[in-house]
C-alpha cells in the first residue's frame, strides 16, 4: 500500500454502488488513473465540488497492490473553473461543456498509468483558462490543434507537402488520407480553410490560451477550423477504436 499527492485533473466520474463514486483523473507524474471515492455523494467535506470534469486540485490516493482501481482520499480543488470575472465574459453552461468535452478528448487520449506531463499541462492550461476567455470557441480550437499536435497528428501548416513550394498561409485545402494540408493548386477538394484560419492555427501555434481564447474569429474560419478539426478528430479516434474492436474479437489468446 503506498500513498500519494499529486497535482491532478479530473475527467469524468460514474456511480458505483449506492453512495461511491468512480473518478478518472489524470496525473502529472503519474498519468491517468482510476479511483474510488467512498460515499462521495455524501461527504462533501473531502469531495465537495471537486469531482467536476477538468476541476484541478490536489488529489491524495492510495495505491494496492494488484489492484487497477486507487482509492481517493481527498480532492482539494486548486483552479475554480468559473472565475469572478467569468459572468461578463462567458456563457456558464459553455465553459461547463466544453470542460466536459476538453475532459473526455484527454481521456480518449491518455493511456492509464503513462504519465505525459505535456498532455496535463495542455490540460490544466486550458482548464485555468476557460472561465476567464472571452471566445470558448476559440479555446476550443487552439485545444484541439495542440492535442493533436502533442500526438503528432496535426497537419504542418507552414508549406504545401505536395509541391514543396507554395505556403499555406494565404489558404489550405485538408487532404484527410494523408492527414495534410496542402495549398489550393495541388488539392482536389476537400475541407478548406482561408488565410484567416490559417493565421488562426500561426497564432495558437505561438501563443497562450488565454491570448488566443481573446481572439473571436469570424463565423466563415471558426466554421472551417470547427469543421477541419472534427474531421482530423474522429480520423484519429476511429483507428483507436477500430483497433480496440479487433483486439476484443481476436479474443484473449491474441
Ligand atoms: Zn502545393
Amino acid at each position: 500500500m503506498r500513498v500519494y499527492s499529486a497535482d491532478g485533473l479530473i475527467l469524468r466520474t460514474y456511480r458505483y454502488g449506492e453512495a461511491d463514486r468512480i473518478v478518472v483523473f489524470l496525473t502529472e507524474d503519474r498519468g491517468k488513473k482510476r479511483g474510488v471515492a467512498k460515499n462521495a455523494t455524501k461527504s462533501r467535506r473531502r469531495f465537495g465540488a471537486a469531482l467536476e470534469p477538468l476541476t484541478r486540485g490536489r488529489v491524495a490516493y492510495v495505491e494496492r497492490e494488484h489492484r487497477e482501481l486507487v482509492r481517493l482520499d481527498r480532492i482539494e480543488p486548486t483552479a475554480m473553473l468559473l472565475g469572478r470575472d467569468s459572468a461578463q465574459l462567458a456563457d456558464g453552461a459553455a465553459v461547463l461543456g466544453h470542460a466536459a468535452y476538453f475532459a473526455e478528448l484527454l481521456d480518449e487520449w491518455s493511456p492509464d498509468g503513462m504519465a505525459n506531463e505535456r498532455l496535463f499541462r495542455l490540460g490544466a492550461a486550458v482548464g485555468g483558462a476557460l472561465g476567464h476567455v472571452s471566445s470558448v470557441s476559440s479555446l476550443a480550437r487552439y485545444f484541439e490543434y495542440w492535442l493533436l499536435r502533442l500526438e503528432g497528428v496535426y497537419p504542418a501548416i507552414d508549406a504545401c507537402p505536395r509541391c514543396g513550394r507554395r505556403v499555406l498561409s494565404a489558404g489550405a485545402v485538408l487532404v484527410l488520407a494523408d492527414r495534410a494540408y496542402v495549398c489550393r493548386e495541388c488539392a482536389h477538394g476537400g475541407p478548406k480553410l482561408s488565410a484567416d484560419a490559417m493565421q488562426f492555427l500561426h497564432a495558437a501555434a505561438t501563443r497562450t490560451p488565454a491570448d488566443v481564447g481573446g481572439v473571436s474569429l469570424a463565423a466563415g474560419p471558426r466554421r472551417e477550423l470547427a469543421h477541419a478539426h472534427d474531421r482530423l478528430i474522429a480520423t484519429h479516434l476511429e483507428k483507436e477504436l477500430r483497433s480496440t474492436r479487433i483486439v476484443k474479437e481476436l479474443g484473449p489468446d491474441s
